[in-house]
């Protein structure tokens, strides 16, 4: 710390996050890592990850402690408390639950949470046959029927990874053609246990105990049941920004607006990686952002 304050606090330990604070201590600078939950943040329920480079495969938890390790080892500290404000100053303070921290410059680089469904026993049935995470949960359903909701790259390779472990996997889409790659969606129609349910959307989730069966609806307003024991939603992110928001511009769908320069409204405050209005959300952009962001915050501090 330089006297009572850091140089650089990053907000969130996702690849962004821990790659602005590698960037920040190699440029000598005192940096805290404040996370909500754990580090490594969405890329840890991918479970192999072929499109960064060097790494053809390497699953997301690996690469997100090797990342974690290497960010500890040049000397930034992190602290598990989730940050619920910032208040801008001559220094900026950053409120947690248990504490304040202040610094020169902030990266907040928060990510995503799940979109929810908005179904009516959603959160109940949640860890009882209700996920958003396939390669966390999709081991408990060997062999039974389930069902991954949602047109998008998570939902196709949720869809793919299920294929192998469960008895069928029926893929349901509110529209007639996917969001998500191509390749992905042909590989699924080699999978004898897929079935495409196109058109619809989920309006019903029929438990005792456990989820026991699903009630789809069509366009046309007719409803189906499906008797699957697991339900994967895979319907997009929310940008974990409203905390923030009176600091930093935000776009109609919650994403911090801010250019390649990872600079918001706020002089000083910066963001980096999946929260930020981009064109492409991908690891090796999210790093990228961390670089760029720990750069500016570099330059601000030293201007
Ligand atoms: P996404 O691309 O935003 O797709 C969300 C999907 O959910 C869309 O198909 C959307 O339908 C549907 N949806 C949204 N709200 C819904 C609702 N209330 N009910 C039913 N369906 C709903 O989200 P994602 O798949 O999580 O991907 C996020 C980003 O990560 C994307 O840029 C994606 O390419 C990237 N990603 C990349 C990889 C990879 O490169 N290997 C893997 C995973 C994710 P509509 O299509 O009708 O809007």
């Amino acid at each position: 710390m330089t006297g009572n304050a850091y140089d650089i606090i990053v907000i969130g330990a996702g690849p962004a996050g821990m790659t602005a604070a590698i960037y920040a201590r190699r440029a000598s600078k005192t940096v805290l890592v404040l996370e909500a939950l754990s580090y490594g943040g969405q890329i840890i329920n991918t479970p192999d990850i072929e499109n960064y480079p060097v790494a053809a495969h390497i699953s997301g938890f690996d690469f997100a402690t090797k990342v974690y390790e290497q960010a500890k080892g040049l000397g930034a500290e992190f602290k598990f408390e989730k940050a619920l404000q910032i208040r801008d100053g001559e220094l900026k303070t950053v409120v947690t639950p248990k504490a304040e921290y202040s610094a020169k410059a902030v990266i907040i680089a928060t990510g995503s949470q799940n979109r929810k469904l908005g179904l009516e026993n959603e959160q109940k049935l949640t860890g009882r046959g209700v996920s958003y995470c396939a390669t966390c949960d999709g081991a408990f359903f060997r062999g039974k029927p389930v069902a991954v909701v949602g047109g998008g790259n998570t939902a196709l390779e949720d869809a793919l990874y299920l294929a192998d472990i469960a008895s069928i996997v029926y893929l349901i889409h509110r529209r007639d053609s996917f969001r998500g790659d191509n390749g992905t969606v042909e590989r699924l129609k080699q999978r004898e246990n897929v079935r495409f349910v196109y058109d619809s959307v989920v309006t019903g989730l029929n438990a005792d105990n456990r989820l026991e069966s699903i009630e789809i609806t069509n366009k046309s307003g007719e409803k189906t049941t499906l008797d699957v024991n697991g339900l994967f939603v895979a319907v997009g992110r929310i940008p974990e920004n409203q905390s923030f928001a009176d600091l930093i511009n935000l776009d109609g769908a919650g994403y911090a607006k801010a250019g390649e320069n990872c600079r918001t409204k706020t002089a000083g405050i910066f963001v980096a990686g999946d929260n930020r209005t981009k064109e492409v959300r991908q690891l090796v952009t999210a790093t990228a952002d961390g670089a760029v962001a720990a750069a500016e915050a570099i330059n601000y501090i030293n201007s």
